[in-house]
């Protein structure tokens, strides 16, 4: 399971141990033991469980719900 959540300025990334800043997104993922981590943005790209859209006017972080199968769309 993964989901996307907003800091309340109390949490700790369990990749590179450093407290996520309050409003800033992070990823929960539950591994299949049963425990749960939180990955900060850095270590979410890091590891391929998000990544920067380049739109028009803006990037747009997006979290992968589950792992990507293959090559990512393009041209949607
Ligand atoms: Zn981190």
């Amino acid at each position: 399971m993964r989901r996307g959540c907003i800091s309340l300025g109390s949490v700790k990334c369990d990749g590179c141990h450093q407290v996520i800043p309050h409003s800033e997104r992070y990823l929960i993922i539950e591994e299949k033991d049963g425990v749960t981590v939180s990955l900060c943005v850095n270590c979410c790209l890091e590891k391929g469980y998000a990544r920067y859209r380049e739109d028009k006017r803006e990037r747009v972080l997006t979290f992968f719900p589950e792992p990507v199968q293959g090559p990512p769309d393009t041209g949607l």
